[in-house]
């Protein structure tokens, strides 16, 4: 599943592919887009830009018009030279924009839809969102304060995948973020120190960040090890569903505390 590290890497290389570059086609082959026209709404401007928040991905098109994508689980991008073969079966593509040199390609949506710049930043799914761990800057204040209006009970591990405290992490950095902080993901956040939670997140933004950059597979430590020995200690890996969509959550029961 992709997390906020592999769509910023989407957004960098879907923007040097599109980015001030002549767009010759735009076309919407799932019929779901059938009747929306983005092919004429979309005719003649180029993209002034392309950026993350999160998992969010935006194609911001000349004339106030932005492409919002979100993939949750089953999402990709592709980013093709002309004549080179995509990496899922063509009737999975919803979007293919072609330009003289490239063709970039969303499959598998779920979340694929042209909205006015003005409606990016009122829409409540979008204002909401923490601050994103990619950014440039991360505001760790926000994120604290956040943190603390969520619900005291609730796991450190599940409250870090809610985006609207935190926006970028997905269940396997989250994993493993608790287990690079020694701290166990079934601590409610009252029993959590600020120190601790800040420490995580300090682990975890360099980690993301280089792989955004590099693009490189992630070496989990604890994440999908389940039953297999731990790298600091030696026990167990353990796993289980965590939170209200049962997310498994892998974490070291002799060493997270
Ligand atoms: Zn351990």
């Amino acid at each position: 599943m992709p997390e906020g590290d592999t769509v910023h890497r989407a957004a960098r290389r879907v923007g040097e592919a599109l980015v001030g570059r002549a767009i010759v086609s735009i076309e919407t082959p799932h019929p779901r887009f059938a009747r929306d026209r983005w092919p004429e709404r979309l005719a003649g401007r180029g993209v002034r830009g392309v950026d993350a928040h999160g998992k969010h991905l935006f194609v911001r098109f000349e004339g106030e018009l932005t492409l919002h994508s979100h993939l949750r689980m089953s999402g990709a991008w592709g980013v093709y030279r002309r004549g080179e073969t995509w990496r899922r079966a063509p009737d999975r593509a919803w979007l293919v924009i072609r330009t003289p040199d490239h063709e970039v390609v969303e499959f598998d949506g779920p979340v694929l839809e042209l909205m006015t710049e003005s409606r990016t930043r009122f829409d409540r799914r979008l204002t909401t969102l923490g601050p994103d761990l990619l950014a440039e800057s991360f505001d760790e204040r926000v994120f604290l304060r956040r943190l603390r209006e969520d619900d005291p009970t609730r796991g450190v591990g599940d409250a870090l995948l809610d985006q609207r405290n935190v926006a970028g992490i997905g269940n396997a950095w989250k994993a493993e973020g608790c287990f690079l902080a020694a701290v166990d993901p079934w601590r409610a956040l009252a029993a959590v120190s600020d120190e601790e939670v800040l420490g995580l997140v300090r682990l975890l933004r360099p980690l993301m960040r280089e792989s955004a950059a590099s693009g490189a597979a992630k070496s989990a430590r604890v994440y999908g090890r389940a039953g297999l020995p731990c790298p600091r200690c030696g026990t167990r890996i353990a796993a289980r569903g965590q939170g209200d969509h049962s997310r498994t959550t892998y974490w070291c029961p002799g060493c997270q505390r």
